[in-house]
């Protein structure tokens, strides 16, 4: 019985105001960008599932391949040996989509968490191959977000996700973030972009160059509130990795396949990395997939007189499911012809600037940024100091109540309110949204 369900289902990732059994919202069907909940309230979905239902529920071409993959073949590994085509096809698929940054090989995995711990692995590996092998340790943003396993834990930029669960991996630090609205120099632009790659370059040389595996970052930082770092950035911190020979790594499991407004969001800076790590958006949230894909630098390491070995004593059970597969098959090409990316920058710009008075209108609403579809109103108890709300007062999960209420899904995240809809949304949707968060600000005091 219901009740008996509920009291059974662990909620993962809660903040103690959202689960409240009285406070969860069911949501029971999904069509294009609405969703509606177990009580027959439709919204729009302002967070795309979790920033992944990208092309919008209920896609009958995606249903389609699905079903036909489940007729020809359900499950095989694709293991030491073993294979099926899909994998295959999905791997030259998104090398060719990734051929202007150069990725030549892709592992696929089962998620986000997946893909980053893949990346952290195979690159402990590749300093192990070429014969370095203190180079362990990891650099990552403050604010960022890379999962849930113990890698992509330790290297997770917020305390709240790590401290439960320590001792962690050895040898993750943590850099500040590129964020303009808060950052310990008070800087902005270039000055920035530029302050940041100097404390990376700092910590690689406080670390000493040769422990250093690699710096991972998201493009744009997502859960973490939307960060959009200055132009000058990526293309600095790329520079600082190959004076000192450390591995990029971009975590684009939000920003990958348009939501950002560009394909990939390193595009969005004119940066190739050394690996890249997807998820979300490659099945539009259907089925669970991640991809981890390396350039040739890192994919050289696996060769043997000039054969790929690619020996590597890591994979999952579900590395390329095919019905996944063949998912992500039908999404990257709705993903192309239906010019996703440039819808998210044409939509996202409009949302971006019916939203930016919040600033003015509403006491509470510190700062509104974003790029693409993905944005975040930053909430504050003081405009001045910029001082957050207290996150264990609810404010955001009341607003977010308020918004559903009037038919928005939004997202509360502790300080901040979080918008990223399906890369499918079009003006009167995008209206509702902003509609219903004017409503939900102008009723709710902090
Ligand atoms: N990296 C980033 C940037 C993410 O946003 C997320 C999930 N939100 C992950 C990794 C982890 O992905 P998953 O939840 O699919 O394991």
């Amino acid at each position: 019985n219901t009740q008996q369900a509920q009291q059974s289902f662990w909620h993962p990732m809660a903040h103690p105001a959202s689960v409240r059994q009285s406070a969860v919202t069911r949501i029971v069907s999904g069509e294009g960008v609405y969703v509606t909940d177990d009580k027959g309230q439709r919204m729009v979905d302002g967070v795309a599932g979790l920033w992944n239902v990208n092309l919008g529920h209920n896609r009958p071409e995606i249903k389609a391949a699905i079903m036909h993959q489940l007729d020809e073949l359900a499950y095989y590994q694709s293991f030491d040996g073993v294979s099926h085509p899909r994998v295959e096809e999905l791997s030259a698929r998104l090398s060719a989509m990734l051929a202007p940054e150069q990725m030549a090989r892709v592992m696929l995995s089962s998620g986000g968490s997946d893909a980053v711990e893949t990346a952290l692995k195979v690159s402990r590996q590749y300093w192990k191959l070429v014969g370095e092998p203190e180079r362990t340790r990891f650099i990552s943003l403050r604010q960022g977000y890379h999962g849930t396993h113990f890698g992509g834990t330790s290297i997770n930029g917020s305390l709240v996700f790590r401290r439960n669960y320590e001792p962690l991996l050895p040898g993750c630090i943590q850099i500040d973030a590129p964020w303009p609205y808060r950052n310990p120099w008070n800087a902005g632009g270039e000055e920035l972009g530029a302050l940041c790659a100097a404390q990376l370059e700092r910590e690689i040389l406080a670390q000493g160059p040769d422990t250093v595996a690699a710096f991972i970052a998201e493009p744009v930082q997502g859960a973490g509130g939307v960060i959009v770092p200055p132009a000058n950035f990526w293309p600095l911190v790329r520079a600082v990795c190959d004076k000192y020979g450390v591995l990029l790594i971009a975590d684009e499991v939000v920003t990958g396949f348009g939501r950002s407004g560009n394909m990939f969001g390193c595009r969005g800076w004119g940066v190739s990395p050394d690996i890249i790590c997807l998820a979300k958006g490659i099945t539009s949230g259907y089925i669970p997939l991640g991809a981890t894909l390396v350039n040739q630098r890192i994919a050289g390491a696996f060769e043997q007189n000039g054969n790929f070995t690619g020996a590597l004593m890591h994979g999952y059970t579900y590395s390329g499911h095919p019905v996944a597969c063949a998912a992500a098959l039908v999404c990257l090409d709705l993903v192309e012809r239906e010019q996703i990316p440039a819808n998210a920058a044409k939509q996202g710009d409009y949302l971006l600037q019916a939203l930016k008075p919040f600033e003015q209108k509403f006491a509470a609403v510190g700062e509104v940024r974003g790029k693409g579809l993905m944005l975040a109103l930053d909430l504050v108890s003081d405009k001045a100091s910029r001082e957050p709300v207290d996150p264990m007062d609810g404010f955001a999960n009341q607003i977010a109540r308020v918004a559903r209420a009037h038919g928005a899904m939004v997202r509360p995240v502790g300080t901040k309110i979080i918008l990223s809809p399906p890369l499918t949304i079009q003006l009167p949707e995008l209206d509702i949204l902003v509609n219903a968060l004017d409503t939900a600000f102008s009723q709710t005091a902090p």
